[in-house]
């Protein structure tokens, strides 16, 4: 058994976020509305070798799911290859290696994927409807992006997991679409409420479409029931839907139903920051550390230190709430 991880509310730390790059090739308005800010200086960024490395160390400290993410993680070049070398990690104790991806280049990469070594797969998709999908993403790829989710199925990436940001004004007449979705294609639909990580700044509470209001609408449509399991870490309820069809239903509702208790996330940024929490609005250097000649003991002391550090909470609903300063394509979501 591997040494555990801990934060200083008791909180096993198990879950590994890596964003391997800040570019994107989508517009969401939710996101990146502005467009990419510019490209830093390549030698900020961790190279694979160093994104390896620093994997292995987490894994030893009991890391047991690692999430490939970004950007758009499929934008940074020869993916493939940093994933076999991730899967190695299997043998010292990772249990899950994941990719969270925009879909646009699974039509052609999903088998090569799943033959590195990736476990599972988790896809955005925000619309269903051609020119709400454009609207929401900046980019006119519906038609492909569910393309990517059939190659994804044929490639055995499962379960797969699809993900809808609703947003009111925009996509939340759409949620029991979404749920029907699921039950057609068979996958796991997740609904994340809209969160203060825009880099337009223009999130405003009366946008986020709640999670009671998107289990009502699903309900109406499709009764749902909610899986009996602990829910652990885990970032959303689950449900199965009523009538034994296939699909599932999670709802990720970090606004109004926070879940910061059982956290177990920590986030590495592309340019090798620490983030212990989505709306940290501190970062630590694990690049600047790995880089300095630093022995592997001092590098888990670093990371042991960070860890104490995780907030105990996020602060959304407080009057003193400070959006962070980078934005979910820059912190890996
Ligand atoms: N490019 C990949 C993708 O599209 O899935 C991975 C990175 S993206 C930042 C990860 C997830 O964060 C996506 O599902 C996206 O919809 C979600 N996301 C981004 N900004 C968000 C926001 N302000 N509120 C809620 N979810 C957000």
């Amino acid at each position: 058994m591997s040494a555990l991880l801990k934060d200083s509310y008791n909180r096993p730390i198990r879950d590994l976020r890596v964003s391997l790059t800040d570019r994107c090739n989508f517009r969401c308005f939710y996101c990146l509305p502005h467009g990419e800010p510019p490209i830093a200086p390549k030698e900020q960024m961790l190279s694979y070798e160093e994104i390896e490395y620093i994997c292995e160390i987490f894994v030893e400290l009991g890391i047991e799911k690692i999430r490939l993410t970004g950007g758009e993680p499929m934008m940074r070049r020869d993916i493939e290859t940093n994933i076999g070398k991730l899967a190695k990690l299997k043998l010292k104790g990772l249990l899950d290696l994941a990719l969270t991806t925009n879909g646009y280049f699974l039509p052609d990469r999903a088998m090569g994927l799943k033959q590195a070594g990736l476990d599972r797969i988790t896809i955005s998709l925000d619309s269903l409807k051609r020119n709400v999908f454009k609207q929401m993403t900046g980019v006119d790829v519906l038609d492909r992006v569910l393309q990517g989710i059939e190659a994804a199925k044929n490639a055995g990436l499962q379960p797969i997991k699809i993900n809808a940001v609703i947003v009111r004004g925009h996509n939340e007449d759409e949620v029991a679409d979404f749920a029907a979705f699921a039950r057609e294609h068979d996958v796991k639909m997740r609904f994340i409420e809209f969160m203060p990580l825009d880099s337009g700044h223009d999130w405003s509470r009366a946008d986020v479409y709640s999670g009671r209001e998107i289990r009502e609408a699903i309900n109406e449509r499709f009764p749902l029931v909610p899986i009996d399991v602990a829910r652990g870490s885990e970032t959303s309820s689950r449900y199965r839907f009523a009538d034994g069809g296939p699909g599932e239903i999670g709802i990720i509702a970090p606004v109004s139903e926070p879940f910061c208790g059982a956290c177990s996330r920590i986030r590495l940024t592309a340019d090798g920051q620490i983030r212990t929490c989505l709306f940290s609005t501190v970062e630590h250097s694990l690049r600047d550390v790995v880089r300095s000649g630093a022995t592997r003991g001092e590098i888990i002391d670093f990371i042991e230190a960070v860890v104490l550090k995780k907030e105990p909470r996020h602060y959304i609903n407080d009057p003193g709430f400070v959006t962070p300063s980078r934005t979910m394509s820059f912190i890996g979501g």
